[in-house]
């Protein structure tokens, strides 16, 4: 059946024919065959260079052969026991030796599950109620971070869906990212019941947005100077920018970490990570519930396990994001060639073009020409190149983009950019 007939009957079947919703592109989005390193091929017959590589998990491209391996094997074993295995101890130790803040840790089966409960987890152990999170800072789909944006600062978080009282979300507060005033004032006014500050340490959601100057070092400094907890939601970055993360990337270290696409192979986790006083509390070691069917899941450690290997053993990073530094070069001399008025985002192996002027938050992210972009998707997309349909969300390079992808790639920015 083509993807034009499967999304017809999908629309009658799943709401807005799909099962999340960047998925929904219009007029109808394509129904995948199969994929293979960079490519990944429709049921019309067309093939892609795929830069959503799962939106992130994919780093070593589709179905790297090592991974798969890997997998395969434990599946002659079986594939849930609801009992420990060996993977869950040798992933933490990984965990554990690339992430200076993370001394114990906690396998879940989401990133969603990672954030709703490093959340739980802060305020178990602050005994503190009230979480900042960074506007257009993307944490899963919870309670506590769906919370509309530009509501002003300091002002008592309302919900951004339907099905959330308001009681649900009155104490999670937002403060625009790259402002570190804005966070100061924010933390004198609610710092006795401030557990935890929640952020992306790289935006990944609305941009790529790098972190300016020492914001991040300053972010550190006063979240310690009032005992409140940093987590640094990795659910992106994490063995994406580094082994460890962003916070080795910058050098800054949070009090929770919360891992999942990466560490997972490109099969489902979450994790939450932290310092071992704080992680004590998770039960059943202490009294903040956490519990999961799924939670470390043979077949997604193996993957993991599998695909840290890969990245330790290749020097993939260093790698990688050699080719993301000569991507954005090339893309920034088509900009200047062209004239136009659009940023060149990204860091490592995360780019993305904002149809506008450069960008430090999400309130700047919203200026960019969604329309515009919108446009370019779709000749991209004729061109074969598959990039992520919203102007928000970053392109991800994979290990196995070849230097002709990128060649091809290039070639067709500098037809489609406009
Ligand atoms: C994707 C993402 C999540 C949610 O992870 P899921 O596995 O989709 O639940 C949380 N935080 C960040 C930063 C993410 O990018």
């Amino acid at each position: 059946m083509s993807s034009e007939r499967l999304f017809s009957e999908a629309q009658r079947l799943l709401p807005g024919g799909v099962s999340s919703p960047v998925r929904a592109i219009k007029p109808y989005p394509f129904y995948v065959k199969s994929a293979q390193g960079s490519k990944i091929k429709d049921v019309d017959g067309n093939e892609y260079i795929d830069y959503c590589m799962g939106y992130g998990p994919l780093i070593l491209g589709h179905a790297h052969p090592a991974i798969k391996m890997a997998v395969i094997n434990q599946l002659d074993k079986g594939w849930l026991y609801g009992t420990p295995i060996e993977q869950e101890v040798a992933l933490a130790k990984e965990i554990t030796r690339y992430y200076k803040g993370i001394e114990m840790v906690r396998f879940l089966t989401s990133g969603t599950d990672a954030t709703m409960s490093a959340i739980r987890i802060a305020r178990g152990f602050t005994g503190r109620n009230k979480i900042i999170k960074i506007e257009g800072g993307f944490h899963g789909a919870h309670e506590a971070v769906l919370v509309k944006a530009g509501s002003g600062v300091a002002t008592m978080g309302m919900p951004s869906s339907l099905g959330i009282p308001p009681e649900f979300t009155k104490h999670t507060l937002q403060v625009p990212f790259n402002d570190i005033g804005a966070m100061s004032q924010v933390i004198d006014e609610f710092k006795e019941d401030t557990a935890a500050i929640i952020m992306e340490p790289v935006m990944g959601n609305v941009g790529p947005i790098l972190p300016e100057g020492k914001y991040l070092q300053e972010v550190r400094a006063l979240t310690k100077e009032h005992d409140i907890l940093l987590i640094f939601d990795e659910v992106i970055t994490g063995f994406r920018l580094a082994m460890g993360g962003a916070q080795e990337y910058y050098n800054v270290t949070s009090d929770i970490t919360t891992l999942g696409k990466i560490l997972g192979g490109g099969f489902s986790i979450g994790a939450v990570g932290g310092r071992r006083e704080i992680m004590e509390y998770v039960s059943p070691a202490g009294k903040v519930y956490q519990a999961g069917t799924f939670n470390g899941n043979p077949v997604s450690l193996t993957a993991g396990l599998a695909t840290i290997e890969v990245l330790r053993s290749e020097k993939v990073h260093e790698k990688l994001n050699g080719v993301g530094n000569s991507l954005r070069t090339q893309l920034e001399d088509i900009i200047t060639g062209k004239s136009l008025d659009y940023t060149v985002a990204g860091i490592g192996s995360m780019f993305k073009v904002f149809f506008g002027g450069e960008v430090h938050n999400y309130q700047g992210a919203l200026r960019c020409d969604k329309e515009k972009y919108g446009q370019f998707f779709h000749r991209m997309h004729k061109d074969g190149i598959f990039l992520p349909p919203s102007q928000f969300e970053t392109n991800f390079l994979s290990y196995a983009h070849t230097q002709e992808d990128i060649k091809r790639t290039i070639d067709a920015y500098e037809v489609n950019l406009s």
